[in-house]
């Protein structure tokens, strides 16, 4: 049985007080799914500290949105991955397709960051995804595939245990438009595959989510698909009641 996520990607938003009231509402209305449901939120590192406080005693569960590919020293603005795992974080997302595109990160960056990760005990979620003109020529599978390959395919199969990934297509995110279901199931099928192709059984074991504008409305469709096992939340993850709803996903 994979495991079953649903994880919220504030992105950058929320002031400290605001984060900390909404991590207090989503731990209030976690009782309402169920206990086989794995909630995290990844909220600005600003607020992780007031955030893991506000967690305390509950079972959701604590991510960053990035970290640094050093492990210490002279990288002014960086921020380590020891420094979130202090902070109580157990996730941290990486690769995500805002980072590639604004930040431009590397599969090389990317490297150095799962590595970091690693090091510190995180579980890495990492994203993969085609933007518009990829899938509309066709592409969307040869994208996702290299983005697994070259940084995905470097992890030992002890690493590989413990990571999630998340397909994201591009033009599906904070536009509203998403995947339908059985495009999610797919290209979710076609990422397990090549996983399968590197790590063997252990694939099967590994939990993909699916993330782009995905809401209360749609998530049991997607949830219901067979390699689909949850979903990286942006803007819906800002609302409590939404956040938690779209967990609900999984017992319709
Ligand atoms: C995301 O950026 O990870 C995401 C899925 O955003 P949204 O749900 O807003 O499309």
């Amino acid at each position: 049985m994979r495991k079953k996520i649903v994880a919220g990607n504030w992105k950058m938003n929320t002031l400290p007080a605001e984060g900390v009231a909404l991590a207090q509402e989503v731990v209030a209305k976690r009782g309402e799914v169920c206990e086989c449901v794995n909630f995290i939120v990844c909220p600005p590192f600003t607020h992780l500290a007031q955030v893991a406080e506000a967690l305390k005693g509950s079972t959701v569960e604590l991510g960053a949105q990035n970290c640094a590919a050093e492990a210490k020293g002279a990288y002014t603005g960086e921020v380590a991955a020891s420094m979130i795992a202090a902070l109580g974080c157990k996730y941290v997302i990486l690769g995500h397709s805002e980072r590639r595109q604004y930040y431009g990160e590397t599969s090389e960056t990317l490297n150095k960051k799962m590595e970091q990760a690693y090091a510190n005990g995180l579980t890495p979620i990492y994203c993969v995804g085609e933007n518009l003109e990829e899938r509309e020529a066709g592409n969307h599978f040869a994208v996702c595939k290299a983005q697994i390959e070259e940084v995905v395919f470097n992890l030992t199969e002890e690493q590989f245990k413990n990571l999630v990934i998340a397909y994201e297509p591009v033009w599906a995110i904070g536009t509203g438009k998403t995947a339908t279901a059985e495009q999610a199931q797919e290209i979710h099928a076609y990422i397990r595959e090549v996983l399968a192709s590197k790590f063997g059984a252990a694939a099967q074991e590994c939990p993909i989510l699916y993330g782009g504008s995905c809401k209360p409305s749609n998530a049991a469709e997607i949830f219901a698909k067979e390699d689909v096992d949850g979903g990286l939340i942006g803007g819906a993850a800002l609302k409590a009641e939404d956040f938690i709803a779209i967990g609900k996903g999984f017992m319709a």
